[in-house]
């Protein structure tokens, strides 16, 4: 039933959205400095900051080690929490270079679960940062949850509203193909349905998961 419900989900927001061409980043290091920029803030800024640091020259492993924590925080100001966004970054290449010689590409063939282990015990880095750095940066298919899944999934009846992250991310990824390109998909959509029906206040009038049974509690 679970497992029914939740393809029925996607369809109906695939329908109704189309494809979301998440994550936007030209880089596999790209897309993780975004993942650690968007955390409390929205992704116009965190694109200004990385408008910022590629006009620097800085978006690479090496670079961002070089340069002052200060210097970098005055440069991804617009993300907001800068000062600890900059240590948050700083820490990840730190670790890199501790651990692979600074190179990305050393990340390929360690496994899935012992790189988010790993990625985890990076401080700052929380597990929605984790799995969005392990989903759309190393194409693992980890399912990424948030907010907005929460709170569909509850209104709709699939968890308990304590659930907590990892209980969440399981419902997903237990329940649906091990694809990839679906959990890319899927994230992204619920994001938007989020956004636009699935508020606080629930606007259920017009939106694609309307026909759905849901409760909304208001
Ligand atoms: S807005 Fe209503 S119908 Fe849409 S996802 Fe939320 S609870 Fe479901």
């Amino acid at each position: 039933m679970t497992r029914e419900t939740l393809t029925e989900i996607y369809q109906l927001l695939f329908e109704r959205f189309g494809p979301q061409h998440w994550w936007p980043g030209q880089t596999q290091f790209e897309i993780i400095t975004g993942a650690i920029l968007t955390q409390n803030t929205n992704w116009t800024n965190v694109e200004k900051a990385i408008a910022n640091l590629k006009s620097a020259d800085l978006l690479g492993a090496e670079s961002l080690r070089d340069i002052e924590v200060k210097e970098l925080a005055e440069l991804i100001r617009p993300a907001g929490y800068f000062n600890v966004k900059a240590k948050r970054l700083k820490s990840f290449v730190d670790w890199l270079f501790d651990n692979y010689a600074g190179k990305l590409t050393e990340l390929q063939n360690v496994a899935t679960g012992q790189l988010r282990t790993e990625l985890l015990a990076i401080k700052g880095v929380g597990p929605e940062t984790a799995d969005s750095i392990l989903l759309y940066a190393f194409d693992r298919p980890v399912f990424v949850v948030d907010a907005y899944t929460a709170r569909v999934a509850v209104r709709h009846g699939l968890i308990e509203p304590e659930a907590d992250y990892e209980q969440l991310r399981d419902l997903f990824q237990s329940n649906l193909p091990q694809d990839v390109q679906l959990f890319n998909e899927y994230h992204a959509l619920l994001v938007r349905v989020g956004k636009e029906f699935c508020r606080p206040k629930a606007r259920c009038a017009g939106c694609p998961l309307e026909k759905l049974p849901h409760s909304v509690g208001d």
